[in-house]
């Protein structure tokens, strides 16, 4: 059975886990103290759950539970516990613990499963520190190079793969991270970050779709002159080109509606940032997203063909750095199907619908056949102190969870 109590004390628990002296909110960045603080409270709850647990080059925690035949493909379950600064409690945490719980609920009841389990925390999901996100499903899937580990830095400077050595982890070893054995299924719970689910009033999604981001970083080399004695016809200013090329992501964005596109420049920085001086070096953090690989391919030419036009026209040097550009997963009808019959069984409300934000399970996607649901949270608030969920959609899901853990694992079942 899945236990409510057990859930509302594991959240309460993990709500008291963040940076101190951060402000209100959770403040989880990944592989600092509070994130690796929650990694061992998750390890040892895993533990409790009777699982195995390793962690691999990256720092990824994999639980397992053997199979009645062992050699067969696992079922897979994770999700994540870093958070953005001042973020909230149930972003990944619903997901990793509502798989926890499963394998508890599965081992207080001797449940033999046939397939193995395995639970994985997957580090890094957040690109609130380095930039870019699902990194630990990226090493795990070996799609991580060595070079980004050295390229991917933090606002302090330090490289991702200083900080994996920080941890004792082995960033020199990333290819053994790759999760080389075939996979039965794999399946993550999540909020759903947007208003949908409880505009429709309806407490249960299950994902089609996941929009994956294209993330750009511009740097605009304007000329920090004095912001007195320079006329304006002799400015080459990198804060008023970056308010052209803001401008231009949110009309590029709008050129698509169907399916939609979303763009997002939520990194602006001016350097010296001083009254008395023309904004010189200039930075951008360029974001969007679709479920549609043509439709997001468009936009970004289109941005690209912008940034270049307003950059010619001020006379400002510029260059763009790619920093992610992940392929949009569509998820297959049988595994959206599969989940359907469960809640139609369970008795349980839901509709089908996209995720416009991405998640670790777009990388399994192409691996083997994955499932994603959501619960609604409040006002579709996410990355916000006021993210929460309701006890009793986060048990619900956690039913459905584990209702398609017990048919998955079965060798009879196929999708
Ligand atoms: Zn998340």
């Amino acid at each position: 059975m899945i236990s409510p109590e057990r859930l509302t004390a594991q959240l309460a628990h993990l709500n008291k886990i963040s940076a101190p002296d951060m402000g209100p909110g959770i403040h989880r960045l990944a592989f600092t103290d509070s994130d690796w603080q929650a990694r061992g409270y998750l390890m040892q709850l895993m533990e409790d759950a009777g699982l195995t647990v390793q962690e691999d080059a990256f720092g990824n925690v994999i639980g397992h539970r053997t199979g009645a035949d062992d050699s067969l493909p696992a079922v897979m379950l994770g999700s994540h516990a870093d958070s953005v600064p001042s973020g909230g409690n149930y972003d990944g945490i619903v997901g990793i613990l509502a798989a926890i719980e499963t394998i508890r609920s599965l081992q207080q009841d001797c449940f033999k499963n046939e397939h193995p389990l395995e639970v994985v925390l997957f580090m890094c999901e957040e690109s609130s520190r380095f930039g870019a996100a699902t990194l630990g499903s990226r090493a795990m899937r070996g799609t991580l190079t060595p070079d980004e580990l050295h390229r991917f830095t933090d606002k302090d400077g330090h490289s991702l793969y200083e900080i994996l050595q920080s941890r004792s982890l082995r960033p020199e070893d990333i290819a053994s991270a790759k999760y080389a054995k075939p996979l039965k299924a794999f399946f993550e719970v999540h909020i759903e970050q947007g208003r949908v689910l409880e505009h429709s009033r309806i407490p249960l999604g299950i994902v089609t779709g996941i929009a994956a981001p294209t993330r750009l970083r511009v740097h605009l080399h304007g000329s920090a002159d004095h912001s007195g004695a320079t006329p304006m016809a002799l400015r080459h200013d990198g804060s008023c080109a970056a308010a052209e090329i803001i401008l231009a992501v949110e009309h590029a964005a709008t050129l698509h509606s169907d399916p939609p596109v979303v763009g997002t420049v939520g990194i602006l920085r001016v350097h010296p940032c001083a009254m008395n001086v023309i904004p010189g070096e200039t930075e951008l953090g360029i974001d969007i997203r679709s479920i549609s690989s043509a439709a997001k391919a468009e936009t970004v030419r289109i941005v690209y063909a912008s940034i270049r036009a307003i950059c010619q026209k001020r006379s400002i040097p510029y260059d763009i750095e790619e920093i992610s550009n992940e392929t949009p997963v569509i998820m297959k009808p049988a595994v959206t199907d599969f989940l359907a019959g469960l809640c139609h069984t369970q008795g349980k409300n839901f509709i089908k619908l996209p995720s416009g934000a991405g998640h670790d399970a777009m990388h399994w996607a192409d691996y083997a056949p994955t499932g994603m649901l959501f619960i609604p949270c409040r006002d579709g608030i996410s990355h916000n102190p006021a993210e929460s969920a309701e006890r009793n959609d986060i048990v619900s899901v956690t039913e459905i969870l584990e209702q398609a853990v017990r048919t998955a694992t079965k060798q009879s079942f196929e999708f």
